[in-house]
């Protein structure tokens, strides 16, 4: 079964928004075994849009289109699937009550005959409710083809696409179960890995898809399969798992989660184990905190973090002696180490991880070489610290601080 995904807006043509509605589509129809065959992205222009629909049809069962709902003449979606459609729009009166609903509750504003004409749908739609936002979510059966529109601001698309669409294709559709599993490795690289793991991917089964996804300093290994069993199709691929780990041992890192995110391993781990941890970020400037906080629930185990930027922060927020800075300088073992062991008594974690580097372009106050990061962990009675360097690349020195960060805090 395939699908193709079309995002409407000219801000996504003119590069204003990047276009993460499909990535996150995609991801999430690959997990029922749908394929995407095409991503297109169009503007708020009738006549692409009608071509962009028509094309996709040509191609494909399936075509999400996302954007263009609102109740601005600029957004153009909603009349122009009508007339793909031959349809009319007519008032849908559960969305018109939905949109009083989130009008007295949020805007408190009068109710104009724009936000009232939101509850237009095509008559041959049926409605996807959007309890987040006035415009609604569009269902079109075309024979065994289905339109679905949904609306472009990412949240209410997510929340509806999960809720509604997903099982709805599901019940339409008889889709093969997906599996894929990601390894993360550590301080491999990529040919390192392949000749190391060389026999045992050579006798992989067919069914069996693997994957090298390098990134600044570490590497996912994808294995994917696909059937209808979904007993079967797990099984075999933990077979292969449990092949390949002994070879990786020292390396391997763990498994990423569902939605591709590492630092769940750590928090997994803390919450697991009841323990807790807290941060102070220098060069990293808060990326360590922003990625444990994204995801709910990391106040069981994140205590909090500081962002102590500008050298005096260090001194006065993290009780760094100015006298250590002086002698070490502030991108130094003893400062990473000391800003570790002080944020963990600020916040009384069990952990603690702090870094300080030189990010670049220049070398700056500490004329350190630029890429030079020491990443320190402290618990009560240990520090340790490891120094770095990422190269000169400031946002690949700053994300390269960040996966080594949680690789150390992994150890
Ligand atoms: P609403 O009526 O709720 O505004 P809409 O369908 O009209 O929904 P748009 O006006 O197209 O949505 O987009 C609203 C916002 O959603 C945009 O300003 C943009 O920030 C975001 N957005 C739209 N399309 C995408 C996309 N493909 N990826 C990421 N963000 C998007
Ligand atoms: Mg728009």
């Amino acid at each position: 079964m395939q699908c193709e995904i079309i995002t409407i807006g000219d801000e996504l043509l003119i590069g204003q928004v990047v276009d993460t509605n499909s990535a996150y589509i995609a991801k999430q129809l690959n997990k029922i075994g749908v394929s995407v065959y095409q991503i297109t992205s169009v503007q708020d222009d009738k006549s692409h849009i009608l071509q962009a629909f028509k094309d996709a049809e040509s191609r494909v069962d399936i075509i999400i289109i996302t954007g263009g709902l609102g109740p601005t003449k600029d957004d153009i979606t909603k009349r122009t699937i009508a007339e793909y459609f031959n349809d009319v729009l007519v008032r849908d009166e559960a969305v018109l009550e939905n949109i009083k609903i989130l009008w007295d509750k949020y805007i408190r504003q009068k109710l104009l005959q724009v936000n009232i004409d939101q509850a237009l749908v095509p008559s041959k739609a049926k409605v996807l409710m959007n309890k987040l936002g006035t415009a609604p979510g569009m269902w079109l059966d075309k024979g065994n083809k289905t339109f679905i529109s949904l609306p472009g601001v990412p949240y209410e698309m997510r929340t509806l696409l999960s809720n509604k669409v997903i099982p709805k294709l599901k019940e339409k559709y008889h889709f093969p179960f997906i599996l894929h599993r990601t390894l993360i490795v550590y301080g491999l690289g990529e040919s390192t890995l392949a000749a190391r793991i060389e026999s045992w991917e050579d006798a992989l089964p067919k069914h069996i898809k693997l994957a090298y996804l390098p990134n600044l300093g570490k590497m996912r290994l994808r294995l994917s399969a696909k059937g209808f069993d979904e007993n079967q199709i797990r099984n075999e691929v933990q077979e292969q798992i449990d092949k390949v780990l002994p070879l990786i041992e020292k390396e391997f890192f763990g498994y990423e989660d569902e939605d591709g995110n590492e630092e769940a391993v750590v928090a997994n781990q803390l919450t697991k184990i009841g323990k807790t941890l807290a941060i102070a970020e220098s060069c990293t400037g808060g990326k360590l905190a922003q990625l444990f906080t994204s995801k709910p629930g990391a106040s069981q185990y994140l205590k909090g973090g500081v962002v102590a930027y500008a050298t005096q922060s260090k001194i006065d927020v993290l009780n760094v002696p100015e006298q250590l800075i002086n002698e070490h300088s502030v991108v130094s073992a003893e400062v990473a180490s000391a800003m570790a062991k002080n944020v963990l008594k600020l916040y009384k974690s069990d952990f603690a991880i702090a870094t300080t580097g030189n990010a670049g372009p220049t070398k700056g106050d500490s004329n350190a070489e630029v890429g030079t990061v020491f990443i320190a962990i402290a618990t009560a009675d240990k520090v340790f610290c490891e120094e770095f360097n990422f190269g000169n690349h400031r946002e690949k020195v700053i994300n390269k601080g960040v996966n080594k960060a949680l690789e150390m805090l992994q150890k």
